[in-house]
């Protein structure tokens, strides 16, 4: 064959300037598409060699990536199945290049946005080649034997014109030099080479070398005085891939500690363990493979640092995968492969996929499956990590219906004490004690147990359980909770609620008759705000503090809903802070404002009840808690 040269037939308009300037952020996709070339070619050969088509050695596969920086030049080669001068018109002039030119044309249409919102942008394959050069050459040689298939050289400069002649090559299989451009000379340092090598190729199936490393390997027979064996150093081809992902084994053969190990290959940069793990291994309907992981968090912050990887065929797709898994799986960690996620498409688009809905229900199932798992055949263990696990649990709870169904059954409520209940157990556990007028079943709950110390303390000596719910997402869970639970409310143990629940014991009778308490009662409004604070009374035990502060339940969420923001039609003003100061008619010092006249005794009695009932919710500060301290030295003195 005598050199050939042509253009590249073009159906629409020319593409190559095109190519150049647009993903501009997504330039180093290139290397993932020549490497991914490679990698099938070689995987082919395999096949060829396995059906008996291909009869010679295959010898060493490796893929070589080098850079030349001096030239400008980085090279991609390959010792598989390569290709004849016609295949080389065919598949690289013709198909590849019309299906980049397919690409462009609907990527070209879509707003920047959009184009962004493609996952991994996989549909410009070879041709993405043009995006970092000036020009770039082929050097094949097909392993088909007799006929046209001597080595051929193919150069085109990103102008549709291309160049195809004979040359003599040695080695079967395929060598693409890049020359690259001057926009993109960053693309020949070996660092950055290293850095994109580690990204996209980290778990491809064949190996692939860049550059040298050190070993120390050891001199036999050799020994230090300390009886170590010698070591010599030794250069060897740098392979930069794991060409056998643990994912790809099958769950039964893989050991507990293999999956920590392959954890901290994921994320070199993470200390913990993770909680468990969660081998996924399903080819029908869909294929697909991968680990997830319940990562160990200890701040909120740290959830987004490492993320599922997304890899086809273990080439690294994206470490986005919201649309992909559930969102409320997004926060674990680990890896998802598979071919059958539709990767050129947008966010927006895959959401409508049935195949990304059966995929995304799926992992949902087992997830479930593996939390119902560990919950029946290992509590002990599933409540140790309960605190750690729970964020995830309740996210999913509270985002989908499938999942609260699945996990009613395992999720567990903590109490003040540290004991842990299923929904089942606990509804048992305060089922006779805990029942409102209305026979409502009222979930007591303390967000903060140092704040809230005293009226734990309270609600406990009243016989009541109390749940601590201090999460981020608690809020939200209750919320749900009390849409999913029959005749059931959940009240702050600071909330006035309490007051009115049935009381265990029996009522110690009122000290106090209603013409005293009308007296003790202007005696406090005489002190207190009284649109900030309602006054009611309680007979309780002579022990129990004077006063205490409680607020309305629903006045409370709703301003707290407020203080993040989620609700807007508050957001005028904001809402006022409205209390009741509930006064206990059997302590002594209400009995004693009740039997004097002496205005101004009354009056510093009140006020030193009112300061430590607001102390107790944290609610003096500043000017006021100044005097009161101020008031209690003069007391003492
Ligand atoms: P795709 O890989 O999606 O088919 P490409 O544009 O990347 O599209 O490549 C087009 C075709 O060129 C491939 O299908 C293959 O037939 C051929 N080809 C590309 N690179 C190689 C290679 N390294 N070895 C052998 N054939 C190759």
């Amino acid at each position: 064959m005598t050199k050939k040269t042509g253009n590249i037939e073009i159906q629409t308009e020319n593409i190559f300037p095109i190519i150049k300037k647009f993903l501009y952020s997504d330039h180093e996709i290139f290397l993932r598409e020549l490497i991914s070339n490679a990698v099938d070619a070689t995987q082919k050969l395999k096949t060829l060699t396995s059906i008996g088509k291909y009869k010679d050695e295959l010898g060493d596969l490796t893929i070589r990536v080098k850079v030349d920086k001096e030239n400008g030049m980085l090279t991609v080669s390959d010792r598989g199945i390569g290709m004849t001068a016609e295949e080389v018109e065919k598949y690289i002039n013709q198909i590849a290049f019309s299906s980049a030119e397919e690409f462009v044309k609907k990527f070209k249409t879509k707003s920047e946005a959009e184009q962004n919102a493609i996952i991994g942008h996989f549909g410009l394959g070879f041709y993405s080649s043009f995006m970092v050069s000036e020009k770039v050459v082929i050097k094949t040689k097909t392993y088909k034997k007799g006929g046209h298939t001597s080595a051929v050289r193919w150069e085109c400069d990103g102008s549709p014109a291309y160049s195809l002649e004979e040359i003599d090559k040695k080695d079967r299989g395929t060598e693409i030099t890049l020359y690259i451009d001057k926009e993109n000379k960053d693309f020949l340092e070996d660092n950055k080479i290293e850095e994109l090598l580690r990204k996209y190729c980290k778990f491809l199936p064949v190996p692939i070398q860049f550059g040298m490393e050190t070993i120390y390997e050891p001199i036999e027979g050799e020994k230090d005085k300390d009886g170590n064996a010698k070591t010599k150093e030794v250069k060897r081809p740098k392979i930069v891939n794991n060409t056998n992902p643990l994912w790809k084994k099958s769950p039964s053969e893989t050991k507990d500690e293999e999956y920590k190990i392959f954890y901290k290959e994921l994320y070199p940069y993470t200390f913990d363990d993770p909680l468990f793990h969660i081998h996924l291994n399903v080819d029908y309907p869909f294929n697909l493979t991968g680990i997830l992981y319940f990562p160990k968090v200890k701040k909120d912050y740290e959830l987004q640092r490492n993320k599922i990887q997304l890899y086809c065929n273990q080439v690294f797709v994206t470490d986005s995968v919201e649309g992909i898994v559930p969102e409320f799986l997004t926060m674990l960690h680990g890896v998802i492969d598979s071919p059958d996620i539709p990767l050129n498409v947008s966010r927006s688009y895959l959401q409508s996929d049935q195949n990304v809905k059966k995929i995304s229900g799926y992992i949902t199932r087992k997830v479930a499956d593996k939390l119902t798992e560990l919950f029946k055949n290992h509590r002990e263990e599933f409540e140790k990590k309960w605190d750690d696990i729970k964020v995830f649990i309740e996210y999913g709870m509270i985002s989908e219906s499938k999942f609260y169904e699945k996990a009613e059954k395992f999720a567990l409520l903590k109490n003040t004490d540290g004991k842990y209940f299923t929904f089942e157990k606990y509804k048992k556990h305060i089922e006779t004690s805990q029942k409102d007028k209305d026979k409502k079943l009222v979930y007591l709950y303390a967000t903060n147990l140092d704040e809230q110390y005293g009226y734990i303390k309270t609600a406990k000596e009243r016989g009541y359980d109390v749940l601590l719910m201090d999460g981020v997402l608690d809020p939200h869970l209750i919320n749900t909770l009390e849409q999913k639970f029959t005749d059931t409310t959940f009240a702050r143990v600071d909330s006035n609620t309490i007051d009115k629940l049935i009381v265990k014991e029996e009522e110690a009778p009122s000290k106090l008759d209603d013409k005293q308490k009308e007296k003790v009662k202007i005696a406090f409004e005489r002190i207190i705000d009284k649109k900030q604070f309602e006054i009611d009374f309680e007979h309780q035990s002579e022990n129990d503090m004077p006063a205490t502060i409680t607020q309305n339940e629903f006045m409370r969420r709703m301003k707290d809903m407020e203080a993040i923001g989620g609700s807007g039609m508050m957001g005028l003003g904001g809402l006022p802070d409205t209390f009741n100061l509930v006064v206990n008619t059997n302590n002594p010092l209400i009995t004693k404002i009740a039997e004097i006249d002496d205005e101004k005794q009354q009056d510093a009695i009140i006020k030193q009840i009112f300061d430590l009932a607001r102390l107790s919710k944290n609610l003096l500060k500043g000017k006021e808690l100044d005097s009161f301290v101020k008031r209690s030295v003069e007391i003492i003195k």
